[in-house]
């Protein structure tokens, strides 16, 4: 079995992005700038924007976090998106997910310069990845997908089996997967026979959010199994995949953690990057 080493191919990524934005100094005289909306103060939020900051600075971005209290309001936060829209230093503008209920999701998301728009949530980017159009991919699917094209360079004529629907993984992942001409189905909480359409596959990703849910004898002999779940349980941190079992079956499978979540802070900076030079 292949165990994915999410963190050193992000590792390689980050190395390269390095040179890059280096490059791109000394020929532009500027260096693209990623700026980070964080509004409240829950602790997960917190710890993934300190590690988005962290990795911004190591690779050479111009890195800014704003931060707003829980009890911010919309037009504040959208006054402060029109500013950023505006401001050239800025490259991309990322309002860390979730927000507190009295800010609607949606509409800061479309407040949002489609061209800065580095998690590819804007509706723009959405419609132009499903129609198969250059767009700005969502940070987690991208790393998922540079992982599998990692490990294998053809894809036409697979079966993909996404499980998960979420605007945020399992849907952008079945249009990259679709435009790599796989099959895909994706499955979601209502599917009947999930097992069954699992063992059809020979690529799974899971996005689900339950613990462990991809059992062993789900998973085809040779099948590439890609983890994105981060639960919390009484035994630490595990995916949606449960692990063990699988990893005596599948040809390829990402560990949680070290798997996918690597990828995609290096898919961040990546797309923060592809964003300054689409601009300049
Ligand atoms: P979500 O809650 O938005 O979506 C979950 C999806 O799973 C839904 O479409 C739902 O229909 C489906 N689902 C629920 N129960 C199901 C079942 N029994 N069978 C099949 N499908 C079922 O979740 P999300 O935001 O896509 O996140 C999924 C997981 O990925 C979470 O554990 C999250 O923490 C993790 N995550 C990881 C990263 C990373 O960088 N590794 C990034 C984002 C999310």
């Amino acid at each position: 079995m292949i165990l994915i080493d999410g963190k050193k191919v992000a590792a390689e990524i980050r190395e390269e992005l390095k040179k890059e934005v280096s490059d791109l100094k000394s020929k532009t005289n500027k260096v693209p700038g990623l700026t980070v909306v964080l509004i409240g103060d829950m602790a997960p939020s917190q710890i993934y924007v300190r590690m988005k900051e962290k990795a911004a600075n190591e690779v050479g971005l111009k890195s800014e976090v704003i931060r707003y209290p829980d009890s911010a309001e919309e037009k504040t936060v959208l006054e402060k998106i029109d500013e950023l829209n505006k401001d050239k230093s800025v490259s991309g503008i990322l309002v860390q997910l979730p927000l507190p209920k009295h800010i609607d999701k949606q509409k800061v998301i479309e407040a949002i310069s489609p061209t800065k728009d580095v998690d590819g949530f804007h509706p723009a980017n959405v419609g132009n990845l499903s129609s198969g159009y250059e767009s700005i991919v969502p940070c987690t699917p991208l790393g998922c997908y540079l992982l599998i094209k990692k490990l294998e360079k053809n894809l036409s004529g697979k079966k993909a089996v996404i499980v998960g629907r979420s605007n945020l993984n399992g849907k952008p992942m079945a249009q990259l997967l679709l435009k790599e001409n796989c099959t895909v189905t994706i499955t979601h909480s209502k599917t009947k026979d999930l097992k069954d359409e699992c063992l059809e596959a020979d690529i799974i990703v899971a996005a689900v959010g339950i613990p462990e849910l991809v059992k062993g004898d789900w998973v085809k002999k040779d099948a590439i199994v890609i983890d994105v779940g981060i639960n919390k349980t009484d035994k630490g941190i595990v995916g949606d995949v449960a692990f063990d079992e699988v990893s005596k079956v599948a040809k390829a499978l990402t560990p949680v953690p070290g798997g996918v979540g690597p990828m995609t802070i290096a898919c961040l900076l990546k797309n923060t990057i592809e964003c300054f030079k689409k601009a300049h």
